[in-house]
């Protein structure tokens, strides 16, 4: 294991007038963040990790909204670099839910002796590349700063939280705030009249849950979406014990599949079949847990074209049956977007919510929020009086987080600047110009863990040959990078992901340039690119 060439006695942690010096920094102490400086240090480097919160998770220690839970199982959501920790941990839910995955990435930090290499409540401002030494020297709000060879911008691609910018917010006379920064120490909303701003899957979970304790709950919807039943469950002492007899193979079915998810596509066309079986393998389907109904339906559902719209319109139809009142449900209904263009919204009663006298919908789209007043919020044809306003109105994702750190390359140039008309880099993984930054969460696409444990085994190789054939350098080409982008247009423009106005494409931010802001190719093709990319002697990167 490397050491720090400079530590200060207190766990580390310096004053503002020293510069730590560290092989690598990574930012961010989220699911990647924790794996990074595990793996790293397994290669033998000093790491040092700079976290904004006061705890580990990432994702998982920020997002506290009720209701915020896993839509992928939680068993495929673990790391699996570590078999004792498999055999240890017991998820004790199917979908495991905040607090527990909090407590699991916590495990983990104690587990593998990682917390010594983490400093806390660290907010990094701004990094900067020393070109005459090759490192990076890091800069934090509290004037501390640090120096590495090898950055790594572990900060997730769903961390900048987008808070529209509503006029008179600061007049409210109530708490608001966002779901990303729900307070650790919650928000009193029984008895309260209550308004949420945003139904996605944030929104969907977070409406199902206060509507149990509100006294009344108005829901802002601009853009209905489609859901689907979670069906979570506990997991029993036998599926737990199947659970973890079984990790190889659900592992290997995970690397198998496109978004790394445990769901493999029916390989026949939905319009191939006669439509009593099309429709006995939606309703099977529905009745399943998860993303069963996402993924592993007939191939050329997650397709634009008939099939697709076949399916969504099952999906309409299961709304329409659960809501009461026709008019409520037809608001519900989503008519906008194709079926499977967004990440689809896990429920565990969503719609039911609508049925309650205490629960309004209110449709932001014809009547668009015009402010937010003293007493509430106003559209352009209704004023609501509310005690506690939420926004769940989603993230800038993938290039949101980067923006908040000032990251400077050679030149001086701006990494915000160069990625003003979308990401610019190889792979999602470097950009020309930065030399020994690894953007790792403009990579990751699908099941996250599943994706972050190849991608970090990637970098730490990369930077292990680097460091082992004596180079201080490496990024992109300009070439590699030009190719990638252009790749990224192409191939991205023609998938169903690209279709709707999400985050995906960076249409939810008002400005944002519209472009695919992660790879449009699938897990597996994207890990024998690196392969092939390492062999090759690290192809398309500058090594100096
Ligand atoms: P989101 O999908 O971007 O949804 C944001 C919501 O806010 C949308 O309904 C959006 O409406 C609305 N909104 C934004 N600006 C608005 C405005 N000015 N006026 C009115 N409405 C506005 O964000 P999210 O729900 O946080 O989810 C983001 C991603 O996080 C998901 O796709 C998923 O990948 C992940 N996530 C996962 C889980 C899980 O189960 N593990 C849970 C939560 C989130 P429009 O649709 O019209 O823009």
């Amino acid at each position: 294991m490397g050491t720090p060439q400079q530590q200060t006695p207190a766990a580390g942690i310096g004053t503002s007038e020293e510069i730590e010096q560290f092989d690598a920094i990574v930012i961010g102490a989220g699911i990647t963040g924790l794996y990074a400086l595990y793996r790293l240090r397994e290669h033998g480097l000093s790491v040092r990790i700079f976290e904004e919160g006061g705890g580990v998770g990432g994702t998982w220690y920020w997002n506290r909204y009720p209701g915020c839970r896993f839509d992928s199982e939680s068993y495929t959501y673990g790391y699996s670099f570590s078999e004792e920790l498999l055999q240890e941990w017991d998820w004790k839910e199917y979908y495991s839910g905040q607090p527990e995955n909090e407590r699991y990435l916590n495990y983990v930090a104690d587990k593998f002796d990682l917390r010594p290499h983490i400093r806390l409540n660290s907010r990094v401002v701004s990094a900067v590349f020393d070109e005459d030494d090759d490192r990076w020297l890091v800069q934090l709000e509290d004037g501390h700063r640090a120096r590495g060879r090898f950055l790594i911008t572990s900060v997730g691609i769903l961390s900048a939280g987008y808070t529209p910018d509503f006029e008179g917010i600061d007049s409210f006379k109530g708490p608001w705030c966002h779901t990303s920064r729900w307070p650790k120490e919650g928000m009193d909303l029984a008895g309260k009249r209550v308004g949420v701003i945003g139904t996605g899957a944030t929104g969907v979970q977070l409406i199902t849950e206060i509507a149990k304790e509100v006294a009344h709950l108005t829901v802002f919807q601009r853009t209905a979406n489609f859901c689907a039943p979670l069906r979570n469950g506990p997991i029993d002492d036998e599926a737990q014990r199947e659970i973890k007899a079984t990790y190889p193979e659900i592992f290997a079915k995970c690397m198998a599949t496109a978004g790394s998810f445990m769901h493999q596509f029916d390989p026949r066309s939905a319009m191939e079949v006669s439509p009593e079986e099309r429709l006995e393998q939606y309703e099977r389907l529905w009745a399943e847990p998860g993303f069963k109904k996402w993924l592993s339906n007939f191939y050329d559902v997650m397709m634009p074209g008939e099939a697709n719209e076949d399916y969504a319109e099952f999906f309409r139809n299961k709304i329409r049956e659960r809501v009461h009142d026709p008019v409520v449900a037809e608001m519900l209904v989503p008519k906008d977007h194709m079926f499977g263009s967004k990440r689809l919204p896990c429920e565990s009663g969503y719609y039911e919510v609508y049925n309650q006298d205490n629960v309004l919908l209110v449709d932001v789209r014809q009547a668009p929020i015009e402010r937010i007043t003293p007493a509430g919020l106003k559209t352009s044809d209704a004023e609501y009086e509310l005690d506690v306003i939420i926004f769940a109105t989603g993230f800038d994702a993938v290039t949101g987080s980067l923006n908040r750190l000032d990251i400077r390359g050679i030149g001086g140039q701006s990494l915000k600047d160069k990625f003003a008309g979308g990401p610019r880099t190889y792979m999602g993984i470097s950009s020309a110009g930065f030399p020994n930054l690894f953007t790792i969460n403009a990579a990751s696409v699908g099941n996250f863990v599943r994706a972050a444990e190849p991608l970090v085994d990637w970098v730490s190789e990369a930077i292990s040959y680097v460091r082992e054939n004596e180079f201080t350098r490496i990024a992109a080409t300009l070439q590699a990078e030009d190719d990638w982008v252009n790749h990224v247009n192409e191939a991205g423009a023609k998938i169903l992901r690209s279709q709707a106005d999400s985050w995906f494409v960076g249409a939810n931010i008002p400005g944002k340039a519209r472009v695919l802001l992660t790879a449009p190719d699938s897990a597996p093709v994207m890990r024998a690119k690196r392969a092939e990319v390492a062999a090759n002697g690290y192809e398309g990167f500058l090594l100096e």
